[in-house]
């Protein structure tokens, strides 16, 4: 974990470095949705919403049609950002 980025930090959905080329090797229908990777037993859940643009905490009021609901996210990505793990839920609502 990378102690010197502020906490209050998120990172971007489907922005990691290699997410594209893992999404399309991945063989799953829902791989992480930071980096692409598959996920053995996805646990960590966290809402996209702006069609994808960012996550958003489940008590964000947003127009219904931006809204792209829950989306898995590794335990490795999770552990990587703290303030992805403040707005992430345990299993699907
Ligand atoms: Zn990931």
């Amino acid at each position: 974990m990378k102690n010197t980025e502020p906490a209050g930090a998120l990172p971007l959905p489907f922005s990691g470095k290699n997410y594209h080329k893992n999404e399309s090797d991945c063989s799953q229908d829902e791989p992480c949705a930071i980096c692409g990777k598959g996920i053995r037993s996805p646990t960590w859940y966290v809402r996209v919403v702006d069609g994808g643009g960012r996550f958003a905490s489940e008590e964000e009021v947003v127009p219904e049609a931006s809204d792209m609901g829950w989306h898995a996210i590794g335990n490795t990505c999770i552990g990587e950002n703290p303030a992805l793990r403040a707005i992430a839920r345990l299993g699907l609502p």
